[in-house]
């Protein structure tokens, strides 16, 4: 188990279409343990394995106390819609409001290998459309109107100009409360 830099905006990992798992094997366990310590250490709610620079469908989430993995995810069903706030581990510091569908119907396999099927609404169903969104190069700025996304966009350039296109998450001491 191992934490592993981060790929951010701007590394071409990002924008690739990640290829399908064939066999659940230790290979893709060992991935997927270090993409749940790798998110720990981020403190995210969910991560891609483009996101570690490992472009395969395979993604995690630990969100509203729901933690699972899921192998070749697909999204069989949607409804509803609904528009938060959202953010990006590899997009540092920059939040906008994204539309989505706020419940999800989930068929992927587990880390043994297992289909799973999840009916899962609001903070869940947005983290999993967000993750299945990297698998295919997507990236929550690709949501927002041209307009928006080019003001993010710049503003995120200016700021973060001149720094490496990973970065290594370093795990927050908790806090000391008074
Ligand atoms: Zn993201």
């Amino acid at each position: 188990m191992a934490i592993r830099d981060i790929h951010i905006l701007g590394s071409p990992v990002l924008r690739q279409r990640a290829e399908e798992i064939d066999v659940v094997n230790d290979e893709v366990r060992a991935l997927v343990d270090d993409m749940f310590d790798t998110m720990a250490a981020a403190s995210g709610i969910g991560l891609a394995a483009n996101q570690i620079g490992v472009a395969r469908r395979v993604a995690v989430i630990n969100a509203d106390g729901q933690t699972f993995a899921m192998i070749n995810p697909r999204i069989v069903e949607s409804s509803g819609r609904d528009s938060k706030e959202e953010g990006c581990l590899s997009i540092p510091d920059a939040f906008a409001e994204v539309a989505r569908p706020e419940r999800v119907v989930l068929e992927a396999l587990n880390e043994s290998g297992e289909a799973i099927r999840m009916d899962v609404s609001a903070l869940v169903a947005r983290a999993i459309q967000h993750e299945l969104d990297h698998l295919d190069g997507i990236l929550f700025i690709d949501h927002l109107s041209p307009l928006k996304r080019q003001l993010l966009v710049s503003r995120w350039k200016k700021d973060h100009r001149n720094e490496p296109l990973t970065r290594t998450p370093v795990p927050e001491e908790p806090e000391e409360r008074e």
